[in-house]
């Protein structure tokens, strides 16, 4: 059977269509760079800097997962001192280091998972979840959904939970995507999605999908893949089209872009 390389995810469906209230630092240049010129030294390395707060992420993933590895490590005084030094917090930058001990911190006050039935848990750093393979209509692409926690509530239905860290808002499109992973991954059990922030130390509501909302989600998520597929085959015959197949749209956004140093309509925030 051929390969399907046609895919959806959140962050695709992110780079496409901006949650509700942070259009205005949507830039479709910007997914432009990110996905169809990942592949240029210059742009590589520009992403390769971006990931601070990827990194943030992942360590804060990597420290929740220790914190229960050890069944004993939760209560431990010094958890959150030997949790850093497993995961070798002392070898970040300052900044990583800074937020990532006060998620430490955060957690080891308040263990969420404590008293829950873990079904999965993630580390974090164990590379791309297997695809599940949609099918939509003739249509196929790979859904990929990195979930990081799995638990089962009292009322035997599964709570997909995200780790979150940072200042963004829970996006309820991505507890759909979780819902509708779920559904082909656990089939025959109910399940809600939920986020809680590492930093604020905040739960969202918990999210459920009804059979049509998880068709109205994966009708959106084919649309998204195809399109994305198509540009990408547009930008590989046209390279020199970039901007018309990729529009930019300067603004406020350029100041936190990182392709400001290398975009030709960045604009300065002051004229912004
Ligand atoms: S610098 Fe501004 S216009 Fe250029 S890609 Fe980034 S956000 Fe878009």
């Amino acid at each position: 059977m051929a390969k399907i390389w046609d895919f959806a995810s959140y962050n695709l469906l992110y780079l496409h269509s901006p949650p509700v209230g942070l259009e205005h630092l949507h830039c479709d240049m910007k997914r432009g760079f990110t996905k169809a010129r990942k592949g240029e030294p210059e742009v590589a390395e520009l992403l390769e800097k971006d990931n601070i707060y990827q990194r943030i992420g992942l360590l804060a993933q990597k420290g929740v997962w220790e914190f229960h590895h050890d069944c004993l490590m939760l209560s431990r005084r010094d958890a959150v001192k030997q949790v850093a030094e497993i995961i070798q917090l002392n070898q970040e930058v300052d900044l990583v280091q800074e937020r990532v001990i006060k998620i430490l911190d955060n957690y080891h006050n308040h263990p969420i998972l404590w008293d829950k039935n873990i079904i999965q848990l993630s580390r974090g750093d164990e590379g791309f979840p297997e695809p599940i393979l949609i099918h939509q209509g003739s249509y196929q692409f790979n859904l990929y959904a990195a979930i990081d926690c799995i638990f089962m509530e009292e009322d035997g239905s599964l709570n997909i939970l995200d780790l979150k860290t940072g200042k963004t808002g829970f996006d309820k499109r991505q507890g759909y995507i979780y819902l509708l992973a779920a559904s082909y991954l656990y089939p025959n059990q109910k399940a809600v999605a939920s986020f809680y922030n590492l930093e604020t130390c905040q739960w969202s509501e918990k999210i459920t999908a009804s059979p049509e909302t998880l068709q109205c989600i994966l009708i959106e998520l084919s649309r998204v893949s195809q399109q994305h597929q198509k540009l990408l085959r547009l930008y590989r015959n046209n390279p020199a089209d970039f901007k018309k197949i990729f529009p930019p749209n300067p603004g406020i956004s350029c100041r936190y872009c990182a392709f400001n140093s290398i975009c030709e309509f960045t604009v300065d925030e002051a004229i912004a």
